[in-house]
């Protein structure tokens, strides 16, 4: 009779929570999106019941009031639903509307953190998105606005001396890079995207901001632009000796 909305980080399985996991086993009904890895899926009890909401190509992908409508149904007829979220289920995911709707349903909820893509992703990368000397803090943006909000304020952001991270960024790069240099950002600024995060196809670009976005982005991708960024670019420019080997090595054992 609780539906718990759950984050189970950014897709390597061992990131989840002990919550998450237990949670997993446990679930009568679990209702996901495609982009979950099936490692984590693993963990769902075979008798469960399974609902991928996600977007099918050539498929039109459930509307948030279908899924809501979804939940509150499974959480009125299931002891234990489990809501399987990206990452964290507050960071960009859209799990306070499910609470909202289930709670003015008198459906009982419970909402589990996971690890963001918004910091593990750089953190996969080598890259410390407060790294001591180089930024005093991080803003978290996203590139794909719903309408009807605010457009990103690209001067404000320009402007911040903030390591800037970017989620749903993959397709706008180009449309980020030249709003924020148009903005005064130095075009050399240093820019790394972490493509895949913590998965085992996971793939790092680092160079300069005027050169984000020249190639296209697959997603899922964290773009992330500031000082903080520069041991990604220095391990693309192979041509001039690397003052930031250390960095590169620590990034090599961290994804290794
Ligand atoms: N709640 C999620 C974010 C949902 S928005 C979280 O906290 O991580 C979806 C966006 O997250 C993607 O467009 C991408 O920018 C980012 N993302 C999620 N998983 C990722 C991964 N493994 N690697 C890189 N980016 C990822």
């Amino acid at each position: 009779m609780t539906v718990f909305i759950v984050g189970v980080g950014p897709g390597d399985a061992e990131l989840m929570t002990l919550k998450a996991a237990r949670l997993l086993r446990d679930a009568d009904a679990v209702v996901h999106d495609r982009l979950i890895g099936s490692e984590v899926l693993d963990y769902v009890s075979p008798v469960a019941e399974r609902h991928d909401v996600g977007k099918t190509p050539g498929r039109p992908s459930p509307s948030q009031a279908a899924i809501n409508a979804l939940l509150i149904d499974l959480g009125r007829r299931f002891d234990t639903v489990v809501r399987v979220k990206g990452g964290d289920p507050f960071v960009f995911g859209r799990g306070v509307e499910e609470i909202r709707a289930c709670a003015e349903a008198g459906v009982d909820t419970e909402v589990v953190p996971g690890v963001t893509s918004a910091l593990a992703g750089p953190l996969a990368a080598g890259i410390s998105v407060t790294e001591r000397g180089l930024s005093s803090g991080v803003v978290i943006v996203t590139a794909h606005q719903d309408p009807g909000s605010a457009p990103l304020d690209w001067g404000a952001l320009a402007d911040v001396g903030l390591t800037i991270v970017v989620l749903m960024g993959a397709r706008r790069s180009a449309e980020i890079r030249d709003g924020l240099i148009l903005h005064g950002m130095s075009p050399t600024m240093p820019a790394a995207v972490v493509t895949s995060a913590t998965h085992p196809d996971q793939h790092v670009w680092g160079g300069p901001l005027s050169e984000l976005g020249r190639e296209p982005i697959a997603a899922p991708s964290v773009l992330i632009i500031g000082p903080v960024a520069r041991s990604t670019t220095q391990a693309a420019d192979r041509s001039v000796p690397d003052p930031c080997a250390v960095d590169i090595a620590r990034r090599t054992a961290i994804t290794a």
